[in-house]
């Protein structure tokens, strides 16, 4: 039998502890945020402060040790995050800010006797029901980003990554991020769903988000079942297609398992990890490329064509 030391002890104990007590602290803050004067302002306060802490976990507990190098992408990682989460964070003002107009002119407008948002649940339960239909407009995105020809070219941006931290959370082309909010944001519009659900499912997803790319080494046992977990991400994250095209769930695993594409193995997930295709380096070739020829071909990792013979050297070879 082997005897773990109290270092070693610790960090099994940790291992397990961590993802619901990063998670709650990230709810809670949330919680405190949306309840005081300048909610933006303290969510990002949380949402940064959850990341140093994660970014300082991973160095002391890391998952894959040489995830720690440095892949180079740090500059356009950040850029990337700041332009999602700020065009996302820019819509939350503006809707928070109308949310007066909303509520007496819009919303009565709305709400017919039909309205089968149940607004009379607790907000908890509210939140519950919003994920789960949130989170089936994230599948289909997610899933038709990987299988539709179209729409890989942007998502290849995220998988581009050769290691998994946190601060490649927030690693999707700003056309990628648009189109999933797209799709989990409407259904709840049409709905009727009220603001503060719209709040915390950002929240909540802006957490996750954090934690499945970390690199902690996590056992997240039963919550594998339930949530998006790193250890279901990191096989999201395999170059092997059978094994990357799996795991579509960004908080639940629900739409995964009743759609056949959740995968779990008894064994450790691949410690290289990306594509094949080639991604532009810096952030602004990085949101051009899906936009030419050459940048699609790269992903692609098509070939040049070979230059043809002119018409005139065809017929001269007659
Ligand atoms: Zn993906
Ligand atoms: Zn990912």
């Amino acid at each position: 039998m082997i005897r773990l030391s109290r270092h070693g002890r610790m960090r099994v104990v940790l291992s397990r502890i961590l993802w619901p007590v990063l998670f709650g602290g990230g709810l809670l803050g949330t919680g405190l945020a949306l309840s005081s004067d300048h909610p933006l302002v303290w969510f990002n306060v949380t949402y940064v402060a959850a990341a140093a802490v994660i970014a300082v976990i991973e160095r002391w507990m890391p998952h894959e040790e040489v995830w720690l190098r440095s892949d180079r992408e740090t500059v356009d990682d950040l850029a990337h995050t700041l332009l999602n989460k700020g065009l996302v964070q820019i819509g939350a003002a503006i809707a928070s800010s109308l949310s007066m107009v909303a509520a007496t002119v819009v919303e009565p407008a709305l709400r017919t006797p039909a309205s089968p948002w149940p607004g009379d649940w607790p907000l908890a339960a509210q939140v519950l029901l919003g994920l789960v239909i949130a989170e089936l407009g994230l599948y289909v995105a997610h899933r038709s980003a990987h299988e539709s020809r179209f729409l890989w070219r942007f998502h290849a941006l995220h998988h581009s990554v050769r290691r998994l931290w946190v601060l490649n959370t927030g690693r999707f082309h700003v056309v990628d991020s648009l189109f999933k909010i797209a799709l989990s944001q409407t259904p709840l519009y049409l709905l009727g769903a009220p603001l503060p659900v719209f709040l915390w499912i950002s929240a909540i997803t802006a957490f996750t988000g954090l934690l499945t790319h970390c690199n902690i080494d996590l056992r997240t046992g039963p919550l594998d079942f339930i949530v998006s977990t790193p250890a279901l991400h990191r096989w999201h994250h395999s170059k092997v297609l059978a094994e990357g095209n799996r795991n579509y769930g960004e908080n639940l695993v629900l739409w995964d398992r009743l759609l056949g594409t959740y995968y779990n193995p008894a064994r450790r997930p691949p410690t290289d990890i990306g594509i094949d295709g080639r991604i532009a380096p810096g952030f602004l070739r990085q949101l051009v490329q899906p936009f030419t020829a050459d940048g699609v071909r790269a992903i692609f990792q098509v070939l040049p064509e070979p230059a043809r013979p002119s018409r005139d050297a065809v017929r001269s070879t007659d």
